[in-house]
């Protein structure tokens, strides 16, 4: 059984190899990751990237204020830029010379989660003129010096508030340590030797990120469930935010940049609403509980290996898609014209009368891509 509280302390700080009992003999296992000094090169400055996501916001108790088109996401807008803007104050204070920002969210907006017109003139947003992956596609050497993560959640099982890690019901394993999003994106930074420095959310996410003790962590609420939390003082938080932005870039030499083992095994574990079952047999898969995993090279192919298990694994969505149909009294004749059209697709394509409909990527409105959609 997968048991992410007892795993955690295995990896927590030690670094190189560690000695179990197995039977009667002792075997040596890699420790999923190293964690190794920063090489400080900051004669011309030190760039920051911050990375937000939008569900350990400061202020916070509602998940309708992460999501994109409900009543209350305006007022999460709200609540975002103000923790953003209170990090990038700590950030310079601290001696950032420069500093840039990312949305790590991905709500659906077709803009940027943050409200650029309120974000501090001083940070710039992270803008491509083609869609870009947050947390692998800026990942470049000397590009910057550290990276803060902002308003970032705990992970699947972790309890916290809005838990889950990249989407709903995914549980990401590498080389058998089940992680969060921060450490993701402290391993994926960390191929360049660049660390993460802070971190803010719940205290849950705290509770995971033991992994990483270096990390000036700012913890802004209490969550009592996925839905619920108990949130701190707004201005007691914010001026957390910015002391503790201020002491990461200050205590930038005493950082670690976390290099993933090579080479690794990785792992999707799947729980509902998404499932992987549907994998079960499927030849050349390895699967076991409703866990996919695959050896690869490095945390890229591992990333791309990932991606593709989860796009699997969100077809168990579609289970509360039948649900809601369920519930509908035309599900019987929807079932009916289903099993028609199935019928008569079939023949449509075998008489050579059916063409594919062209593939339609949505361009982004103003021809600008901030990060995740
Ligand atoms: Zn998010």
């Amino acid at each position: 059984m997968f048991d992410p509280a007892s795993k955690k302390l295995v990896g927590a700080v030690t670094v190189g190899m560690v000695a179990v009992g197995c039977g009667g003999g002792i075997i040596l296992l890699d420790e999923p990751w190293s964690l190794q000094e920063v090489q400080l090169n900051t004669d011309d400055g030190i760039r920051v990237l911050v990375l937000h996501d939008m569900e350990g916001l400061s202020g916070q108790d509602d998940p309708l204020t992460f999501e994109f088109g409900s009543e209350r996401y305006e007022e999460g807008q709200e609540l975002l830029v103000g923790d953003v803007n209170a990090v990038i104050d700590g950030l310079y204070a601290g001696g950032a010379t420069e500093v840039h920002v990312v949305d790590g969210h991905g709500s659906g907006n077709p803009e940027p989660d943050i409200l650029t017109e309120k974000l501090d003139p001083r940070a710039s947003q992270v803008l491509r003129d083609e869609p870009f992956d947050t947390y692998f596609d800026l990942v470049e050497r000397g590009a910057y010096d550290a990276v803060a993560v902002v308003g970032m959640h705990a992970k699947t099982g972790s309890e916290g508030f809005a838990s889950h890690t990249y989407t709903l019901g995914i549980d990401i394993i590498l080389n058998d340590e089940s992680i969060t999003e921060t450490e993701l994106v402290a391993l994926s930074w960390g191929r360049v030797g660049v660390p993460v420095i802070f971190a803010s959310g719940d205290d849950k996410l705290a509770g995971d990120l033991r992994t990483m003790p270096w990390i000036e962590f700012v913890t802004v609420k209490e969550a009592t469930s996925a839905s619920t939390a108990i949130p701190r003082p707004l201005e007691e938080a914010r001026a957390d935010l910015r002391a503790g932005a201020q002491r990461a870039v200050e205590n930038l030499a005493d950082a670690r940049v976390m290099r993933v083992t090579l080479p690794m095994k990785a792992a999707v574990r799947a729980v509902p609403p998404a499932s992987l079952v549907h994998l079960e047999g499927f030849p050349g898969v390895h699967y076991r509980d409703n866990t996919v995993s695959f050896a690869v090279d490095d945390l890229w192919e591992a990333y791309d290996g990932i991606q593709a298990v989860i796009r699997e694994a969100r077809q168990g969505y579609r289970s509360i898609l039948t649900e809601r149909m369920r519930e509908s009294e035309e599900f019987d004749s929807i079932i009916a014209d289903y099993s028609a059209r199935l019928f008569t697709r079939w023949l449509d394509v075998e008489s050579g009368r059916w063409e594919a409909p062209p593939d339609e990527d949505e361009p982004a409105a103003s021809g600008m891509y901030h990060g995740y959609r």
